[in-house]
């Protein structure tokens, strides 16, 4: 199973062949461009298009047993495709390009909060990012800084460097709880500006290309949870007067 998101973001529809059904009615394809739910990024809908034009409909991506097994969830009352029939598929691109945006914006935000992350969640609408940090912060300096990263586009590309490299650069790290996927030699670094000179971690999701893609963004909320936890709420649009 070939993973096409985590070389192009950007690719909505491709080709592939069905390799498996679950017994849960699971899809399994050669390869896909449905990012799996991962790392506060849910996965992707849409649908796989028949050769007779049919449409199964693809209520939602998940991961298997390992990070590597992607499986894709039909909607109720789906016909069942074959093993080894090739289809087309399709994201519901809408909803893909708004988490990559926000999925971005917690990048951004990370910048802007060298703190430890205890949890990320990317939704369409908003996302939370929570810091282990006792300071207090003004949300709409936050916002403001924001939005500078958004509006210089700063590039945004991925890298792979060998688990040895990582090893010898462990503040590269920002998550506290989760790690990156081991066993597979390489990780995958999500860079920002020229020469990562803006930021770089390990991530496996979707981001947009340039900063400015993310759009008009602030900080909705910072709440207090607990004396060493904050949890900022970032949304699309302009903070409200
Ligand atoms: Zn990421």
């Amino acid at each position: 199973m070939k993973p096409l998101f985590l070389e192009d973001a950007y690719l909505s529809t491709a080709e592939a062949e069905v390799a498996g059904i679950r017994e849960d009615g699971g899809i399994v394809l050669d390869q896909t461009c449905f990012y799996a739910t991962s790392g506060g990024q849910p996965g992707d809908t849409g649908f796989l298009e028949r050769e007779n034009g049919d449409k199964i409909v693809i209520a939602g991506t998940v991961t298997g047993e390992t990070k590597a097994e992607i499986i894709h969830i039909p909607a109720p009352d789906q016909a069942v495709p074959e093993i080894g029939e090739k289809l087309v598929m399709h994201i519901d691109w809408d909803r893909r390009y708004r988490l990559m945006q926000m999925h971005t914006a917690c990048h951004l935000l990370s910048v802007i909060c060298p703190y430890p992350i205890t949890g990320a969640s990317v939704s369409e609408t908003d996302s939370r990012v929570d810091f282990d940090m006792s300071d207090t912060i003004d949300k709409a300096e936050v916002t403001a800084r924001l939005m500078e990263l958004v509006n210089a586009n700063h590039p945004i590309f991925t890298r792979w460097i060998a688990e040895a490299d990582l090893d010898a650069n462990p503040s590269l790290i920002k998550s506290k709880n989760v790690r990156p996927p081991r066993g597979q030699g390489q990780i995958r670094l999500v860079c920002i500006g020229e020469d990562s000179s803006i930021d770089s971690q390990p991530c496996g999701g979707t981001h947009v290309g340039e900063t400015a893609e993310v759009g008009e963004i602030h900080i909705g909320k910072i709440e207090k949870k607990g004396k060493e936890n904050r949890r900022f709420r970032i949304r699309f649009g302009p903070a409200p007067a």
